[in-house]
């Protein structure tokens, strides 16, 4: 039996009851806005159904009496596991393993895994018990499609298809209707009508489906992506339906088409169009000006400079710059067509191929070094065996990582296969995206960077199903591309936090990617400096294969660090330096070999806190328990370095923003306190270092980049432009500039303050910093010229500091997983948040308190469940955390609150999810929920 999915969506067992009940029932109709509300909110969980429980409800009709009996077929599954106790280890690890299915963050537990109590989907748009026991025959062409809806309800639907028998592929898109309305779906499958038979229901219940959206036979989810999202839904407890509809870009759900570009080419060499022209300048003028300009044009041809007397070759070129050179009407044009004497040809627009990495000279395969070679020939062996194969490839910066990349899918391209490159963010790394273009041919691989057109990117999906496009290139949605014939998945700098989705579902594009690949027979290869601690304890239990690359390519050596305890430096020198005297010499001497710095800071803006001296009152956002940070802006940072005064400031123009919500005020002139004059200025961003080098270094060429003054792609591409070319001698940034950038004059690199991640309260501050600092200090000395990097900062003694310092990532990464190890975090746990926000402080506190309750409880049952076989020293199954404040206790006016579960493995965590202490969650007053499982994100 397939597996199914059902929605506990925030409705009591009642009213779950009532939308099971007769006719087409609509559930998001009938339980109200509360619901939709709290299902868009992510407030769900799914609870999977299994053949046996199935007929629990078959026979049992009432969903009550079906969950006591399954119950009782958990403790019976439990004592099971338990009588296997006797097994040798190794034979229950692999039985505990394939009950797991997941590859991070397991303890190697010695105890089984409990399993969730199954429940039965009630996935009809009709009710699962009899309402008669007359139920008419079934005609003989009935036809009927599980629908997954694409609306704040989670499962499949059933509905009657027989208008569009023949047309049905699964994953294809179709409306339906649901309730008073009509939503998007997709058919997931065929439905026997003996099933709907069996269960009583009258195919008069079931409403027919309105319009297939995708008559093609090859719809844009294909088999394996439909899969793939019954996986994610499971795993990430997010609704099939909006899984689904989360793959496809919104370009391609609303039908867009990118903008297109016509060029003109000549089919004949350009004395026969001037032949022609001749012949055609009495009577057709326009025509005889439009063959003289084509042929004048400079960049409408070119030759092999190889051969001597090569023919010149056409290269197509924009029809309106043609047309306004000659003077000519598109008229002419069309006839001149016509008579075989030019091609009109249609491009799209988006498709990038003008950008800056055209100048680089990345077109050729490199001469793999040793280690490339023999991380290269493993990947190679598990593409030619044409089964999944997980690889680390941990390789330090500037080690040829990418040049491994590229050699992996250009072998999966000569086996017929194709391939994904995802990477963190496309905009900040257009230099990676644009070498797979030149090595892979710019026809057949599509770069869908964040700027691409919806239109743009609905047309490369579309490419790609046609089978004109065998890599794509892209942030993390990437993955979805429908790419029939997958052969290779890259994840680059799978360490990166943008891999992790921030709405339902809230998938990790690192995890799916390894199940993709693991559907699709493929290879996955992650690619890091500083793997994330998931990637490496995977690495280290087998469960990935692992790749180093440890040196530099051509022998550079990794640049020495120095690190600047700024604190001392303040004391010594009596005052607050913002850059020290250090790093000032250094900057100095570098413009004077006429080699380039990049300054790194990791928070935009000039001051990070706004205080009042007198009443100690600070600067807040309205929304949010958030600090203002003060902006003046790049013309007054270049105008006039900073006046602390702050009638000066706010002449200029100095403003308050809020990071989080964008709330913006003017800088008071006095204290919003107390009234009075005296607020004061503390911490740095990077309009401040900007405002300070200027200061330092008056005739420097300094350019800023961060999210304040890169709003355009182009901005960003022609900053990157102006610094390759020499044209910038100092860069400053935020991590904007820390990742992917090969400049081989940057031969200093300064950290301004490091400290910024290590005082975020989150267990993987120390893993940010290290993994930022490696990048960061990882862009000096790409060269043949070197470098060095200095990192300032008041924490000299961090071990992630001092690790980075040494490039050590092996110690580091040692030290954190024993703490990581004995205070039960990832990767040796499984973590999942359930955040509640509410309107009113106490309702939201009872609401997380009562689930909190529910979830304690439900842990230790389980706990008790498995109790013969828990160890002296290992944790329960899960543990509950909470409730709690979260650090940011405020935001968009909604009070929060928040609950951490700990799970010993995902089975643990889904078996406690999907409980029916879970589905507490869906009935909390006064309070939404979401569920983040694996989350990133604990603010
Ligand atoms: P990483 O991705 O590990 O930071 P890159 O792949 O960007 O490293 O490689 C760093 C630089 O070394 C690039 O300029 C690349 O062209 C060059 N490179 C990579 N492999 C080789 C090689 N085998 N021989 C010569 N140069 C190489």
């Amino acid at each position: 039996m397939t597996k199914r999915r059902f929605l506990q969506d925030g409705r009591t067992q009642s009213h779950r009851r009532r939308r099971l009940t007769p006719v087409n029932a609509d559930p998001a109709g009938t339980a109200g806005i509360k619901k939709r509300k709290a299902c868009a909110a992510g407030a769900s969980i799914t609870a999977e159904a299994h053949g046996p429980n199935a007929a629990f409800i078959k026979r049992h009709g009432s969903f009550r009496t079906a969950l006591g009996r399954i119950e009782t077929q958990r403790k019976s599954f439990i004592s099971n596991l338990k009588a296997s106790a006797m097994l040798p280890v190794m034979a229950r690890r692999k039985q505990e393993n394939e009950i797991q299915g997941s590859l991070f963050g397991d303890l190697a537990p010695t105890v089984p895994a409990v399993r969730a109590p199954r429940i039965e989907p009630r996935k009809l748009n009709a009710p699962a018990a009899p309402t008669s026991t007359l139920v008419p025959p079934i005609p003989a062409d009935c036809y009927l499609a599980e629908i997954a809806v694409d609306g704040p309800v989670a499962g499949a639907f059933t509905y009657r298809a027989e208008n569009f028998r023949g047309q049905l592929a699964p994953g294809a898109r179709v409306l339906v209707p649901f309730g008073g309305r009509t939503l998007p779906g997709f058919f997931v499958g065929e439905k026997k009508a003996e099933e709907l038979a069996a269960q009583g229901i009258a195919l008069s219940r079931l409403r027919p489906i309105i319009k297939v959206l995708e008559t093609a036979s090859q719809p844009l989810v294909t088999p394996t992506l439909l899969k793939l999202a019954h996986w994610m839904a499971r795993h990430y407890a997010a609704p099939l339906g909006s899984t689904l509809s989360s793959m496809l870009p919104s370009g391609v759900r609303r039908g867009a088409a990118g903008a297109r570009l016509r060029m003109v080419r000549a089919t004949q060499p350009p004395e026969k169009l001037l032949e022609a022209a001749r012949a055609l300048l009495l009577k057709k003028p326009r025509q005889a000006q439009l063959l003289m300009a084509l042929a004048a044009m400079p960049g409408a041809w070119s030759s092999d400079p190889a051969v001597a007397d090569a023919a010149p070759q056409a290269i197509p070129i924009a029809a309106p710059e043609l047309l306004a050179e000659a003077g000519a009407p598109d008229s002419a044009l069309k006839a001149l067509e016509k008579s075989g004497l030019l091609r009109i040809e249609e491009i799209r627009a988006g498709h990038d191929t003008d950008d800056l990495a055209h100048t680089d000279e990345h077109g050729k395969d490199l001469l793999l070094n040793a280690e490339q070679a023999a991380a290269f020939s493993r990947i190679e062996a598990a593409l030619s065996a044409g089964t999944f194969g997980g690889f680390l490839l941990q390789g330090v910066t500037g080690s040829g990582k990418t040049e491994v990349y590229l050699r992996a899918l250009k072998k999966a391209l000569e086996m017929g296969r194709q391939g994904i490159v995802l990477v963190p963010e496309i905009a900040l790394t257009p230099q990676t995206a644009q070498r797979f273009q030149q090595r892979l041919g710019f026809n057949r691989v599509a770069v869908l960077h964040s700027h691409v057109t919806d239109g743009d990117r609905a047309d490369a999906w579309r490419a790609v199903r046609a089978g004109e496009i065998d890599v794509v290139v892209g942030a993390r949605s990437a993955l979805f591309a429908p790419l029939p014939r997958l052969g290779v998945i890259v994840v680059d700098e799978e360490h990166e936090n943008a891999f992790k989705q921030d709405s339902t579902p809230r998938y990790h594009a690192r995890d799916t990617a390894l199940e993709l690949a693991r559907l699709s027979g493929a290879v996955v290869v992650l690619g890091s400096a500083t793997p994330s601690f998931e990637a490496l304890h995977a690495a280290r239990t087998g469960k990935l294969h692992h790749l180093l690359l440890n040196a530099r390519v051509a022998g550079r050596p990794l640049p020495p660090v120095s690190i600047i305890d700024m604190g001392e430096e303040n004391r010594e020198s009596g005052r607050y330096n913002y850059l020290s005297e250090r790093l000032v010499t250094d900057i100095a001497r570098t413009l004077l070999r006429r080699e380039q710095t990049i300054l790194f800071m990791n928070r935009r803006g000039f001051s990070t806190v706004i205080t009042c001296l007198r009443c100690g009152f600070t600067e807040k956002c309205e929304h949010y328990d958030i600090t203002l940070t003060s902006h003046r802006g790049k013309a007054a940072a270049m105008s006039a370095p900073y006046s602390d005064s702050a009638a000066a400031l706010q002449s200029r123009g100095e403003t308050l923003l809020c990071h989080y919500c964008g709330y913006e005020k003017p800088l008071p002139e006095v204290c919003s306190g107390c009234g009075l004059p005296g607020v004061k200025h503390w911490g740095m961003g990077t309009e401040r270092v900007e405002a300070e080098v200027r200061k330092a270094f008056p005739n420097a060429r300094v350019a800023r980049m961060d999210s304040d003054t890169m709003t355009r792609r182009t901005a960003y591409l022609e900053a990157l432009a102006a610094f390759r070319s020499g044209q910038t001698d100092i860069l400053i940034g935020t991590q904007m500039i820390a990742k992917g950038l090969d400049f081989p004059n940057v031969t200093l690199v300064g950290v301004v303050l490091a400290d910024t991640a290590l005082h975020m309260p989150d267990f993987r501050s120390r893993e940010r910093t290290f993994q930022l600092l490696a990048q960061v200090a990882g862009r000096a000395g790409r060269g043949d010229k070197g470098g060095s990097v200095v990192i300032q900062t008041h924490l000299p003694a961090d071990p992630a500091i001092r690790a980075a310092a040494r490039h050590d990532f092996e110690s580091f990464a040692l030290q954190e997983l024993q703490e990581r190890r004995a205070f039960l975090y990832p990767p040796f746990t499984r973590l999942a948040r359930i955040l509640l926000r509410g309107k009113e402080q106490h309702k939201t506190r009872e609401a997380a308190t009562q689930l909190a309750d529910a979830l304690k409880a439900e842990s230790a049952k389980q706990a008790a469940a498995v109790e013969v076989e828990l160890k002296p020293g290992l944790p329960p199954p899960t543990l509950i955390l909470g409730p709690s404040e979260p650090p940011i206790a405020r935001l968009e006016g909604f009070f929060r609150q928040h609950i951490m579960i700990k799970a010993r493995d995902s089975e643990a965590l889904s078996a406690l999810l999907n409980s029916p202490a879970g589905s507490v969650l869906q009935k909390l007053k006064g309070a939404d929920a979401v569920v983040d499982v694996d989350p990133l994100n604990m603010l």
